[in-house]
């Protein structure tokens, strides 16, 4: 696996809610040689799973837009009701140490890191079927019901715009978590060997 040299890389996912990113996601930090993780900011309350400033740093919505509007944020986005957004400086101080920075955000965010940082590696991952969403989505313990279905309502919008807004060069389908790993980590070495 060539490393990322003097500069490092953006690494984007995305993709419906319940198509497994978060596991890919791990499983990338872990395989990749010198990555980071980003860690957003959301507006969303905390899951009983989740920690603070780990998974996310949870923060007011004053808060969200107090960054917001100094700048702070390299891409945000409203997701059922709720603020998300990267911010800029750990990843541009990662990206400055030659490192991988994994980032999973929805597709009005992945569109603003394309105009922002057009060498970003944004790959958008599919359900296999919309059944088999809705089957991991059901079976989640972290959302109502309500929320399930809000989130699987989303679903088709989002891979409609990940198709046509011309965003993401990549699009790769989880069937078997270990196999989709491989294959974007075959993206992420073709696309560092390349530049
Ligand atoms: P969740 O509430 O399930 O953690 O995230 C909801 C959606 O927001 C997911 O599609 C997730 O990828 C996305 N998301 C998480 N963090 C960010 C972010 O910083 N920016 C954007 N645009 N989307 C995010």
């Amino acid at each position: 696996m060539p490393r990322p040299t003097n500069q490092g890389r953006l690494v984007v996912i995305s993709g419906p809610s319940g198509t497994g990113k978060s596991t890919i996601c791990q499983e990338l930090l872990r395989r990749l040689p010198r990555a980071r993780w980003s860690i957003s900011a959301t507006t969303r309350p905390r899951r009983a799973n989740e920690r603070q400033d780990q998974n996310y740093h949870f923060i007011s919505r004053e808060e969200f837009e107090r960054m917001r509007d100094a700048g702070e944020f390299l891409e945000t986005a409203e997701y059922l009701g709720h603020l998300y957004g990267t911010p800029a400086a750990p990843v541009r101080q990662a990206v400055a140490n030659g490192e991988y920075v994994v980032m999973e955000i929805e597709v009005q965010g992945g569109a603003q890191v394309a105009r922002a940082v057009p060498d970003s590696i944004r790959i958008f991952v599919l359900p296999p079927t919309m059944e088999t969403l809705r089957t991991r989505l059901e079976g989640r313990q972290t959302e109502s019901s309500e929320q399930q279905r809000r989130r699987l309502a989303e679903a088709d919008g989002e891979i409609g715009f990940a198709r046509d807004s011309g965003c993401y060069d990549y699009f790769v389908t989880n069937d078997i978590v270990d196999r989709t790993v491989d294959e974007i980590m075959e993206i992420i070495e073709k696309e560092t060997a390349r530049t």
